[in-house]
C-alpha cells in the first residue's frame, strides 16, 4: 500500500520560516567582540538569512559550493547557519583554534569557495590565507573601517537581488560540513545532510533531552565553529526560543553576567567552561540574580561527579550529554529515570555522571573481543553507533572507511561499560586507556575523582610505560597552593579505587595542555612524560 502522506522534505528552511512567521519579535542578542550587546529578531535573521542566500547565487555560489565561516558566535554566524543552506550551498565552519597550517589544510582539503570572517579575526586570516583556496572574502565588520583589503559582509547582503527565487532543497542536500578537532590524527570533515540536521533538532528539543521550548532564553557557549554548536541553535530556532551568543567573552564573569541579564534558562559548554563557572558562583553565590531552573548542558568530556553536586547546591542543573563530531554530535543524555526505582543520593550522582542513554533513532551497541557486552556496569567495550545523524564517511577520505563497520556501525573509539538500566559510561577513548598488567584502568575515572579533592582545579591521567607493567596510570595535576600532598590524595582515592589503579606519580603543573576544543591533550602528556617511570618502583611492585 502506498502512504498518503505528503512528500514534505526536512530542511532547515521551514525551520526558518516558522521562527519569522510564529515568533519574529523574539530576540537573537549578541554580545559583540568589543562587548556591547547586539539585538535582531527572527524576523530580521530570515530577512538576511534569505538576502544572504539571494547574494551568494548572484556571486556564482552553485549547489553542495562550500562558504566557509571563521567567527565567533553571533546573529551573523547564525545568519550564516541557514542562509549558506538556504542557497544550497554547505557551511563550513573553520574551528578559529586551529593552528593556522592546519585551518589552510582544511578549507582546500574542503574546497571552500568564499569566506565570511569577523574583522577581529582578520589577523588570523592573514596567517593562512596565502594558501588557503577562497575565491572572495567576506568581512563582518565590527569595528568600522580597520581593513579595506577585502569585501564588506554588509554590501554583499545589500547587493542580492530582490525576490529572486530560492533553490528547492532535498533533505539529502548537504547543508554544513565540520571537521573533527585532530585529537586523533589529522582533522576529517563530516557532511550534515538538511535531514540530519532537522532530525538531531527534534530529538534535542524531547522532553528526555533538553526540553526545550519557545520560553526558553538559549545560550551556546559551545563555539558555533564547532559541530554546529551542538546543534543549539538550530534547535533554538525550530522552537522559536530566544538566543544569546556570547561572542568570544567567554569567562565565567562575562557568561553569568550576560546569563543574569538576558535570564539564559540553558546554555551549553565543555567541562573546563563549567568549573570556571562553578568556582565564580562558589565565590560569590549572592553576586548573580540566575534564572530560576537554569539547566547547563555539559559535553566534549566528562564533568567530574563533584561539579554536578556542587551546581545542585546552586540550583542549577547540569545535564550530562555525549557526542562526537561524527554524530552531529548529540548520541545520548543523561537524566535519572523512574524506571531506576529508589536509589540513594550517591547512586543518584554516580548516575548522573554517566553519559546516559541514546537518544531516539541513535542506535548504539557495545562490543569487545567477546562480541556484545553484558549489561553489567562492569565489563568494557567499544560503543559503535547508527542513526539518521550518523556519519557513514568522511569527506574525501576513503582511505579512513575502517572507522565503520563492515556492516555499516560507526566506530567510536570510545570505550564504556553499560549498566542493567543501558546508562553507558565512557570510561576512556580506546588509546587513553592504561593497560597494567594485563588489567585495564580507566584514566577519565581518576581525573574525575582527582577533581573531587579540595584545592585540585584539572587532573589528566596518563599511561606511562613501565618495564614490568607494561603501563602505570600517572596523574598530572593542576591545584591551588598549597597543594595537596601526594599521600594525602593517595589515600582519598584509595577509598574508591583498588590499590593496583592508584597512580603512580602525583606531578604537579602550572597547567595542562588543551586541544582546540578544550578537551585535554593527553597525547602531548604521554609524550612528555614518556619515560618518567623507567626502571622506577612503583606502588603496583
Ligand atoms: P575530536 O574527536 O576531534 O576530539 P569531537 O569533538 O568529535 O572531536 O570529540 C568527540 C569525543 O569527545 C568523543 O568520542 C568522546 O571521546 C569525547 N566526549 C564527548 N562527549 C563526552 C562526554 N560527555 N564524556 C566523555 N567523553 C566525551
Amino acid at each position: 500500500m502506498k502512504s498518503t502522506m505528503m512528500d514534505f522534505q526536512l530542511t532547515l528552511a521551514p525551520m526558518l520560516e516558522r521562527a519569522a512567521t510564529l515568533y519574529p519579535g523574539v530576540e537573537i542578542v549578541s554580545r559583540m567582540p568589543e562587548r556591547n550587546l547586539h539585538r535582531r529578531t527572527y524576523a530580521d535573521l530570515a530577512n538576511r538569512a534569505q538576502k544572504l542566500a539571494r547574494a551568494l547565487i548572484a556571486a556564482g555560489l552553485q549547489r553542495s559550493e562550500r562558504v566557509a565561516t571563521l567567527m565567533w558566535n553571533h546573529s551573523v554566524h547564525l545568519e550564516a547557519y541557514f542562509g549558506v543552506p538556504l542557497a544550497g550551498g554547505v557551511i563550513h565552519t573553520l574551528n578559529l583554534r586551529l593552528p593556522p597550517q592546519q585551518l589552510a589544510f582544511i578549507a582546500r582539503h574542503a574546497e571552500d569557495r568564499f569566506l565570511i570572517v569577523d574583522e577581529v579575526l582578520l589577523p588570523l586570516l592573514q596567517k593562512f590565507i596565502s594558501e588557503a583556496p577562497f575565491e572572495r572574502v567576506f568581512v563582518h565588520r565590527t569595528c568600522q573601517g580597520s581593513s579595506d583589503r577585502y569585501e564588506d559582509y554588509e554590501a554583499l547582503l545589500g547587493a542580492a537581488p530582490d525576490d529572486s527565487p530560492l533553490p528547492q532543497l532535498s533533505e539529502y542536500d548537504a547543508a554544513a560540513m565540520c571537521y573533527t578537532s585532530g585529537t586523533t590524527g589529522d582533522p576529517k570533515g563530516v557532511v550534515y545532510s538538511h535531514r540530519a540536521l532537522v532530525l538531531h533538532s527534534l530529538a534535542l528539543a524531547l522532553a528526555d533531552s533538553f526540553a526545550m521550548s519557545h520560553n526558553d532564553s538559549v545560550m551556546p557557549v559551545v563555539p558555533m565553529f564547532h559541530v554546529n554548536a551542538w546543534g543549539f541553535p538550530y534547535v533554538a530556532t525550530m522552537v522559536g526560543a530566544k538566543q544569546v551568543l556570547p561572542g568570544p567573552h567567554v569567562d565565567a564573569e562575562s557568561l553569568l553576567d550576560l546569563c543574569e541579564r538576558e535570564q539564559v534558562t540553558l546554555s551549553t559548554g565543555v567541562p573546563t567552561v563549567w568549573m570556571a563557572v562553578c568556582a565564580a558562583l562558589d565565590k560569590d553565590p549572592r553576586r548573580w540574580r540566575l534564572a530560576p531552573g537554569l539547566r547547563l548542558v555539559v559535553g566534549g568530556s566528562a564533568p567530574a561527579e563533584s561539579v554536578i553536586r556542587r551546581f545542585d547546591t546552586h540550583n542549577i542543573r547540569l545535564i550530562h550529554a555525549w557526542g562526537m563530531t561524527e554524530s552531529t554530535p548529540i548520541a545520548s543524555t543523561c537524566h535519572l529515570c523512574a524506571s531506576l526505582g529508589e536509589m540513594s543520593e550517591d547512586e543518584k550522582y554516580a548516575i548522573r555522571a554517566t553519559q546516559g542513554t541514546p537518544v531516539p533513532f541513535v542506535q548504539a551497541r557495545v562490543i569487545n573481543q567477546d562480541g556484545a557486552v553484558p549489561w553489567d556496569g562492569k565489563t568494557i567495550g567499544e560503543v559503535q553507533l547508527r542513526g539518521p545523524w550518523v556519519a557513514s564517511s568522511y569527506y574525501n577520505m576513503p582511505e579512513l572507511s575502517d572507522k565503520w563497520t563492515e556492516d555499516g556501525w560507526l566506530r567510536t573509539g570510545d570505550v564504556v561499560t553499560v549498566n542493567k538500566h543501558g546508562y553507558l559510561h565512557v570510561v576512556d577513548r580506546t588509546k587513553d586507556l592504561i593497560k597494567s598488567g594485563g588489567e585495564w584502568i580507566s584514566s577519565v575515572d581518576l581525573e574525575n575523582a582527582i577533581v573531587g579533592y579540595a584545592g585540585v582545579r584539572e587532573a589528566a591521567v596518563i599511561a606511562v610505560p613501565h618495564p614490568k607493567w607494561d603501563e602505570r596510570p600517572v596523574a598530572v595535576i593542576v591545584a591551588n597552593e598549597p597543594r595537596p600532598k601526594p599521600e594525602e590524595l593517595n589515600e582519598f582515592l584509595a577509598k574508591r579505587f583498588a590499590k593496583w589503579q592508584l597512580p603512580d606519580a602525583y606531578i604537579f603543573v602550572e597547567e595542562l595542555p588543551h586541544t582546540s576544543t578544550g578537551k585535554l591533550l593527553k597525547s602531548a602528556l604521554r609524550d612528555r612524560y614518556r619515560d618518567y617511570l623507567n626502571g622506577h618502583f612503583t606502588i603496583a611492585d
